[in-house]
């Protein structure tokens, strides 16, 4: 069997290859036993039980806590071309459930979601636009471009490597560069019918939100003649959705960035909204807020979905106090009986974190709520079961009393 052992290797600890068994992904580098010699960071590695049975491969950085990040549990499975393009065709095929004509825009690679740890990629119609995360991934790169071309056909590929994360793995923040292609300044997309222009530049993250889709669309029955505020608007997509639902709809849409504000307003426009019968505010929505609830505003369905306010652990109190506060500022402008979709894109604030900071803020409103609908990602972020803990995206539509 140790023939096929390809690479240096990494022994565990004894009984901590159970959860990788199990399908996880990561090593965190205390399950090391013996970590590998002479490999650069990001190398590939092969490993082995405390019993010398070997477990999976993956690939390794010193410098994270996260030591390896597994690839295949499959000991002939070479990380070559073929597996790049077997990891995508599984991608690809999953994401046929949408239909081109309505929807062709979605993340297309998720991660350690779809077997491709440290790999993001979203796809605009006919361009890709890609995010690596991870050493690991980094020296993949030549493997990519050629891969995820061919396997989708589209025109080009976009590189957005400016993702903080990469410091942690001694990568450098670079600006957008085109792998493949050709990439134009500005993409249009279809999203359950609507339509959307996309900076995959400039615009953040990749350039849109995909995963709320199903969560916009859940939103269109709640909206039909109300009055809507969008906060965290970012270029509108709940926004257009809700003005969409009904030519007596009047939305809000509240977000820091200008830029932003200012495609959310031709986002109106291109779907033949009059967006001067809507109200578009660069602001921060704490103060927004604040000054709304003095004002005596009232809104029937309010929107609040934050940038994440804890990404470690640490952050967690914090942010659970911004949770609770921003919740209580959103119910604060909605009448009785109003809509309420609060989300949290926080990894480490779970859904029942989420709803404890909503019935803390009820309770202190004293404002009876009813739980409507919850959501999670859209089924192009798939979560490995195995790793519960890559989740993080929570929705919650409820009614205010
Ligand atoms: N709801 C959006 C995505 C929101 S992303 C959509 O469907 O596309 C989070 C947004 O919050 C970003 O656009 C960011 O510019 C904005 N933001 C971050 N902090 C903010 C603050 N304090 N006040 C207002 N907007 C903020």
């Amino acid at each position: 069997m140790s023939s096929s052992i390809l690479h240096p290797t990494a022994s565990l600890k004894p009984h901590r290859e159970e959860s990788l068994l199990g399908g996880h992904l990561w090593i965190f580098s205390g399950a090391l036993q013996q970590p590998p010699h002479w490999i650069e960071p990001g190398g590939l590695v092969d490993v082995k039980s405390s019993t010398g049975q070997f477990v999976a491969r993956g690939y390794y950085n010193p410098r994270t806590d996260i030591a390896i990040r597994i690839l295949t549990h499959d000991l002939e499975e070479a990380i070559d071309a073929e597996f790049m393009r077997r990891r995508i065709r599984s991608a690809v095929e999953l994401r046929q459930v949408f239909d081109p004509t309505r929807t062709n825009t979605y993340r297309l690679i998720h991660s350690e979601g779809d077997g491709l740890p440290g790999l993001v990629v979203d796809r605009f119609a006919e361009i890709l636009v890609a995010q690596i995360h991870t050493a690991g991934m980094q020296r993949l790169r030549p493997l990519l471009s050629d891969a995820l071309v061919e396997e989708t056909g589209v025109r080009g590929l976009l590189l957005r490597n400016d993702s903080q994360s990469r410091r942690r793995e001694g990568l450098e923040i670079e600006g957008p560069e085109v792998a493949a292609g050709d990439v134009s300044a500005q993409v249009l997309v279809r999203e359950n019918g609507v339509q959307f222009l996309v900076d995959p530049w400039q615009g953040q993250k990749t350039g849109f939100f995909l995963d709320q889709r199903d969560k916009r669309e859940a939103l269109r029955k709640y909206a039909r003649g109300k009055r809507v505020l969008d906060c965290f608007s970012y270029t509108g997509g709940f926004s257009v959705y809700a003005a969409l639902s009904s030519g007596e709809t009047r939305v809000t849409s509240v977000d820091i960035s200008a830029p932003a504000i200012e495609a959310a307003r031709q986002q109106f426009a291109l779907n033949g909204l009059d967006p001067d019968r809507h109200q578009f505010l660069i602001a921060n929505v704490f103060d927004y807020l604040e000054q709304a609830r003095s004002n005596g505003e009232q809104f029937d369905v309010v929107v609040l979905d934050p940038p994440a306010f804890a990404k470690t652990q640490i952050a967690r109190t914090q942010a659970l106090k911004a949770y609770r506060r921003l919740n209580m500022l959103g119910m604060q402008v909605l009448r009785p009986g109003g809509i309420l979709l609060t989300c949290s894109c926080s990894g480490v604030i779970g859904m029942d974190d989420l709803l404890g900071a909503l019935s803390q803020a009820a309770q202190r409103l004293q404002r009876p709520v009813q739980l409507l609908e919850t959501y999670t990602h859209g089924v192009d972020h798939p979560i490995n079961l195995a790793m519960p803990e890559t989740a993080y995206l929570k929705a919650v539509f409820c009614r205010v009393g």
